[in-house]
């Protein structure tokens, strides 16, 4: 930084510019951080990381990178607060047909996928024709993560809640906006997705995050469940729908069981653009962006802050994989 130049401003506290205002901070950057309190999908987010996702059994984009920064970046921050808000679990992959069983089990010798297995011999829950169990799991509270963010900054006296007019010039900011940045197309055309998730009291057992039927059950303690998600590209609101509830209300009975009460239920816009893959670089006014970290923020924003803040404070520059270019 120039001696003239005034602290950056991180626009947005949801995990992107969390994890990139402590990147900061531990870097001795000066900036502050404005965010309008409205909400972002963070705070809905159920925090889930799943090494290995979606029909095809994959491990999830650049996971070898990704996840041990993420872990780390999670853990040393709740000894550096006092606060506790990355919680491991392991994963139970289920699969609903034989031939999707089949498609699991033909890669279960695949390099990449081996470092992620820890059992294919666990009992198979009724109504399932095969189960698979995953290490390197677990759930990131977002909500707490983001509140303790917010405190230690508001302490520091660098957090504001205030919304930031981005369309008037700043000489130096870094837009953290999620899908509230994308959703007129200011960086191109989006594809963001809005997701519903419920929030269930049960007496499941259960201590895995489970897998299959089209959806995923997450043990958040005390006898409460997260169970999602929907995927919808019409509707781009954060209303909860009673589509979007009988939906989850199905993945429930078959994940988990028909004995529950609903507590909670939630939607937001998950942020995605071009690819569904996290970007960082500078828009068509200067401005630095990160954002589009799609439905794997937990798992992305840490090692993307840091990426990006190399990138601004020691100018090296990140692979192509990973840089932003406006599309017009
Ligand atoms: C239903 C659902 C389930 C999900 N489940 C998971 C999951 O299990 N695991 C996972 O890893 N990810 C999950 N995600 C995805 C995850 O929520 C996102 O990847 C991540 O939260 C995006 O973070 P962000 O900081 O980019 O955006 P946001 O969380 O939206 O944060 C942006 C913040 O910036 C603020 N803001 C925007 N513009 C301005 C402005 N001009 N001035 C001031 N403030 C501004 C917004 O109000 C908001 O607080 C889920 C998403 C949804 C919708």
């Amino acid at each position: 930084m120039t001696p003239s130049q005034q602290p950056w401003l991180i626009v947005g506290q949801g995990l992107a510019g969390s994890c990139l205002a402590w990147e900061f901070f531990h870097r001795s950057i000066p900036f502050e951080i404005v965010d309008n309190g409205s909400g972002g999908s963070s705070r809905v987010a159920a925090g889930m990381v799943n090494p290995i996702t979606g029909k095809n059994f994959q491990p999830s984009w650049r996971i070898k990178e990704f996840h041990p920064q993420a872990v780390s970046f999670y853990t040393d921050l709740e000894l550096k607060l006092d606060a506790s808000f990355w919680h491991p679990l392991p994963v139970l992959r289920l699969a609903s047909s034989e031939k999707e069983w089949k498609k699991i089990e033909g890669k279960f010798d695949k390099l990449e996928v081996i470092p992620w297995l820890q059992s294919s011999n666990i009992p198979t829950p009724p109504g399932f024709a095969g189960a698979v169990e995953l290490k390197g799991g677990g759930r990131l509270d977002t909500f707490a993560f983001m509140e303790a963010t917010r405190r230690f900054f508001t302490n520091y006296g660098i957090h504001r809640i205030s919304h930031h007019d981005t369309s008037q010039p700043h000489t130096n900011r870094i837009l953290c906006e999620g899908a509230l940045g994308l959703l007129n197309d200011q960086l191109g055309s989006h594809r963001c997705a809005k997701g519903e998730i419920l929030t269930v009291r049960a007496n499941w057992p259960e201590t895995h995050i489970r897998i299959g039927a089209g959806g995923w059950l997450v043990p958040i303690g005390d006898g409460l469940f997260r169970i999602g998600s929907t995927y919808e590209w019409d509707q781009l609101d954060e209303s909860s729908t009673d589509a979007g509830r009988e939906r989850i209300i199905e993945i429930a009975e078959k994940l988990g069981g028909r004995d529950f009460k609903i507590t909670d239920h939630v939607a937001g816009i998950r942020p995605i653009l071009r690819r569904s893959e996290p970007l960082i670089g500078k828009n068509t006014a200067g401005d630095w962006i990160f954002n589009a970290l799609g439905s794997k923020g937990s798992l992305y924003a840490p090692g993307m802050a840091r990426m990006l803040a190399d990138w601004i404070e020691k100018d090296i520059r990140p692979e192509e994989d990973f840089i932003f270019t406006p599309t017009r």
